[in-house]
């Protein structure tokens, strides 16, 4: 297993803030998308965390993320507000057009959000806690192109789609914090593999297949040609989500599919459909929060089946995560430091410099 070294949040927030700025954006958005990633470290997904550095510095180079973009407002007509992001950093783009979301729920109780061409939106899980924040539950779709596809069909032996995360989230209560299902709807997240392979771990069983369609816990087939497949979570289950999101992210939100019709530049394009609504205007906040409060008090309470692993909701683990590596600091394998310290030399930014920076 490679080395690794245990950053604290605050040391990766300044290196990934001085790569991005030195890669052309602004300060605030430096300091957004870079607190976006290390917050998906904080929250145990290194799959989308400082990692994803080297993969955004090769787009800055390729003109594949356009930094300080704006989303660009190409609909606006009652609840329904349709943006194009513009290949801008998803995390800026994302929540420009949450937040226009938030705001015209005010007026209509629900918004329909859709967002095409935004580069990596990273953790969805960002934008269901944006909307939490704001007393609303919401639901996200993304779907994920410009680059080939990463996970099979049931019963298929190629890839022919990504990862397309689905993201719920109901705002919490006096006892509750709020529940954040968010997840791929891959088996792993795409970045899983990546941190496996940067690991030099395996994968669980079930996850991979080979290039002949056999099963395989090899995070390399991913990376070499020909190359293998991840499969679906949940069976055929999982599949027809993934599906059905693709088609609601890059169908409904005019951004493309990954069907070979449409460009494939080599960057990662995410185009994200979501749904608002306020609760206020159903069946009201006191009943939502007296059954959310109910209902997973009584999950809760079932008896561990192994007295080791407690009965925990979606968000939890994320919270946990939080709470330990805001304590015992970030665990960054050798190869994807020295991957991200490539990728700060690629803009400028000298390798003594960076280390300072971590020092
Ligand atoms: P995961 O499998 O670690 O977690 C999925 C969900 O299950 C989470 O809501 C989590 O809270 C919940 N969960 C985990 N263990 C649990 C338990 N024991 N009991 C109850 N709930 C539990 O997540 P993932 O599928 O690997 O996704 C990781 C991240 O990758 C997500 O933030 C997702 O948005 C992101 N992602 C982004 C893209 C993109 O293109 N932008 C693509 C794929 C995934």
């Amino acid at each position: 297993m490679a080395p690794s070294t245990r950053l604290t949040a605050e040391r990766l927030l300044q290196l990934t803030r001085t790569i991005l700025t030195a890669g052309g954006s602004g300060d605030a958005e430096a300091g957004l998308v870079a607190d976006h990633l290390v917050q998906a470290n904080l929250a145990g997904h290194d799959s989308h965390g400082v990692g994803m550095l080297p993969a955004y510095v090769r787009h800055l180079a390729a003109g594949l993320v356009v930094p300080n973009t704006t989303a660009k407002l190409v609909k606006d007509e009652g609840p329904i507000l349709m943006f194009d992001g513009g290949r801008g950093y998803g995390r800026c783009v994302g929540g420009e057009a949450i937040a226009a979301g938030i705001a015209r729920c005010a007026g209509t109780g629900v918004a329909v959000v859709t967002l095409a061409n935004a580069h990596h939106v990273g953790r969805v899980g960002a934008y269901g806690e944006l909307a939490a924040a704001a007393g609303l539950v919401s639901l996200h779709f993304v779907n994920v192109t410009d680059h080939r596809g990463l996970v099979a069909p049931f019963a298929g032996s190629d890839a022919r789609f990504s990862t397309n995360p689905v993201c719920i989230a109901l705002p919490g209560t006096d006892r509750q914090p709020p529940l954040l299902l968010d997840m791929a709807t891959s088996a792993i997240a795409m970045g899983k593999v990546r941190v496996a392979k940067n690991e030099g771990k395996l994968v669980p069983e079930g996850i991979l297949i080979d290039p002949d369609g056999r099963p395989t816990r090899d995070p390399g087939i991913m990376y070499g040609e020909p190359h293998g497949a991840l499969r679906a979570f949940g069976g055929h289950k999982g599949y027809g989500l993934a599906l059905v999101t693709e088609l609601l992210a890059g169908a409904l939100s005019g951004g493309p599919t990954i069907q070979p019709g449409n460009p494939r530049l080599g960057g990662i394009v995410n185009n994200m459909f979501s749904i608002l609504v306020d609760p206020a205007r159903l069946a009201g906040v006191d009943w939502l929060r007296r059954e959310i409060d109910g209902f997973l008090e009584h999950v809760k309470a079932s008896p561990p089946a192994d007295p080791s692993t407690p009965v925990l909701v979606p968000g939890d683990p994320e919270r946990r995560a939080r709470e330990e590596r805001q304590r015992s600091g970030i665990a960054i394998d050798a190869t994807t430091l020295e991957e991200i310290l490539q990728a700060g030399e690629q803009v400028g930014v000298a390798r003594a410099a960076a280390q300072a920076l971590l020092a």
